[in-house]
């Protein structure tokens, strides 16, 4: 079954500009799925598209059996992760990942136990109580990841979430992401425009070029050499 389906999906921004042009993509359910491809050519807004932060201008977007094209974000059963990670600087790492259940109006008591919970499977149990401020880049990451987890989504949403972290802290969380996935299973689309993270974690990439999908496969099949 595909747990996201975009067809013939095109967003043209209020300036003009076309970023996604009559897109055709399926992305499997559980997969790992990478959107590789230079600056500019739509990956962000693909992700923002399938999230709900753009209205679609035309074409349709499917999550599971659901047409959610003109859903709020907050009904898509998504969860996204920014770039910058987007945390609350004022906000505790306890409040900040319960913040998506305040949302949904979880009462207080479960909201702390489930961030509590959360924040143990991700190792970040100790740091509950500190600010964003107090905590270092890679940690700063996972407490973004237990955030968006913490809703327990059918679909993740990467924004080059490692973008920001140095060499060998994105070495550790390629592996944390990478266990991540396979422990829970949930269909991961993930943005990124360096070809060596897209062939370490992805089951699938999608190449795009202008808004469109250019090529689509394995690792081997996108990367083979004719
Ligand atoms: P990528 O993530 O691959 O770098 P983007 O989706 O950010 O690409 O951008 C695709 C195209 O849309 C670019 O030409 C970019 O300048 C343009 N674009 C992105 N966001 C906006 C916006 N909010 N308003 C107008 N144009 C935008
Ligand atoms: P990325 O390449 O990582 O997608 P950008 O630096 O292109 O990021 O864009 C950063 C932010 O600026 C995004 O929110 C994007 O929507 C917005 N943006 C990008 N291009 C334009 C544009 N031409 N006009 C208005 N906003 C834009």
């Amino acid at each position: 079954m595909s747990a996201i389906t975009m067809r013939e999906l095109t967003k043209v921004y209020p300036n003009g500009v076309r970023a996604l042009d009559a897109l055709d993509l399926e992305i499997a359910d559980g997969e790992f799925f990478a959107l590789l491809g230079p600056s500019g050519c739509g990956k962000t807004t693909l992700l923002r598209t399938i999230a709900g932060l753009e209205t679609a201008s035309g074409g349709r977007v499917h999550i599971g059996e659901r047409d959610v094209t003109a859903l709020p974000p907050g009904r898509r059963d998504v969860a996204m992760v920014f770039q910058d990670y987007a945390l609350f600087p004022h906000m505790t790492v306890q409040d900040n990942i319960a913040y998506p259940l305040r949302i949904k109006k979880v009462d207080r008591r479960a909201r702390a136990d489930k961030a509590a919970e959360t924040a143990d499977e991700l190792g970040l149990g100790a740091l509950l109580q500190r600010r964003p401020g107090q905590l270092s880049g890679g940690q700063q990451q996972r407490v973004a990841l237990a955030r968006a987890m913490a809703c327990h989504p059918q679909v993740f949403l990467l924004d080059e979430p490692l973008s920001n972290l140095d060499a060998r802290l994105r070495l550790e969380a390629r592996t944390f992401l990478k266990r991540l996935q396979r422990e829970l299973g949930v269909t991961t689309v993930f943005v990124t425009h360096d070809q060596a993270e897209a062939l370490a974690l992805a089951d699938r990439i999608a190449v795009m070029e202008g808004g469109r999908i250019r090529q689509v496969g394995t690792p081997t099949e996108v990367f083979r050499r004719p």
